[in-house]
């Protein structure tokens, strides 16, 4: 009887292609080629009309009877294949009591934080904090800033020079320049960067090192308040016993100039080996914004007043950490910098 042989075929290959489905889309798949539209099964269902009519009844309850098998099949194999998933997922289980291995925890690079502290003082107070580009001009980095090409100054930056009229910014004054000629006074702003210079390396000195440059401008500014704004910002960094004194000094783009010095932490002023005896340490220099820088940038200098202040962080965090050699900050030494 063909119709018999060929629904035991069609019975045995499901059988074989279920036996082999390791995935639930691969029993789907084969519920769709028996039993789906045009499934095997389906198109026996449609060949009963050939058959003679006396064998139909026969025929129909026969495919009924493949196909309630077929369906039950499929759902067993489904639920195996569920068993056999959640069996594989146990086994890489987590041993919660197993020790846990050590997190390496970063820290914060001693420069980065002294910034982040010298700017926290700044912004408490109101001061807008500023970045400027690596890269400058001429104009931005000496012209406007009271140096013109000839001035003996110009030679002392030791800068390095890049085609185009182009330079590594020796300070980040040039910010004073870009902020003044975007902005009318009043204005409070501090400018930390990376600044560059033609220096040696060596243990005091690095050719790309920080500086955070402040500038106030408004009417009524005077040298008072500079010494008050670098005292309170020195209380800050290095504690409530600081003192500040002012050295008088020779900047071209601030007149009257000084130099900023404050006691030294580690002998409370009294002189030791960090200090060289002498109690103080330089942290920068500072004075009133020189008339001619005003009058570039297109301010009155009759009408106002400022100042402006440039230190070095890499001389404050060699204070607070008691580091005496600049090139540990850039030399990444794990050793080094696992300290902080
Ligand atoms: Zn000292």
């Amino acid at each position: 009887m063909d119709f018999e042989r060929a629904l035991a075929g069609v019975e045995s290959t499901f059988e074989q292609r279920l036996g082999a489905a390791t995935r639930d889309a691969d029993v789907a798949e084969i519920q769709v080629a028996f039993l789906g539209r045009s499934g095997e099964l389906t198109l026996m269902r449609r060949a009963i009309g050939k058959l003679p009519p006396e064998e139909r009844p026969a025929a129909g309850q026969r495919i009924n009877a493949v196909a309630e098998r077929m369906e039950l099949r499929l759902a067993s194999a489904l639920e195996t294949l569920r068993a056999r998933g959640l069996d594989a997922a146990l086994k890489q289980h987590v041993d919660a009591t197993f020790p846990a291995a050590a997190r390496r925890r970063g820290s914060i690079h001693p420069i980065r934080r002294t910034l982040q502290d010298v700017c926290d003082f700044f912004e408490r107070r109101g001061y807008a904090v500023v970045l400027g580009p690596e890269v400058e001009t001429e104009y931005h980095a000496f012209d406007a800033l009271n140096i013109p090409p000839d001035h003996p100054a110009r030679e002392g930056f030791d800068t390095f020079y890049l085609p185009g009229g182009l330079l590594l910014r020796p300070h980040t004054s040039p910010m004073q320049v870009r902020t003044m000629l975007a902005h009318q006074p009043p204005l409070a702003l501090v400018v930390p960067g990376r600044c560059y210079r033609r220096d040696a390396l060596d243990a005091r000195h690095s050719f790309a090192f920080h500086q955070v440059e402040g500038l106030v401008v408004a009417e009524g500014i005077t040298m008072a308040h500079l010494k008050g704004t670098m005292e309170a910002m020195c209380r800050e960094l290095f504690g409530p016993q600081q003192r500040v004194r002012f050295r008088p000094s020779y900047f071209p783009f601030t007149e009257p100039s000084a130099e900023v010095d404050t006691t030294c932490p580690g002998c409370n002023g009294i002189g030791c080996r960090t200090c060289s005896g002498s109690g103080w340490l330089e942290i920068g220099g500072s004075g009133m914004v020189h008339p001619n820088v005003f009058r570039e940038v297109g301010y009155d200098p009759s009408r106002v007043t400022g100042w402006a202040f440039g230190i070095g962080p890499e001389r404050i965090a060699m204070v607070r950490h008691g580091i005496d050699d600049i090139r540990e900050f850039v030399d990444n030494e794990p050793a080094f910098l696992e300290q902080f």
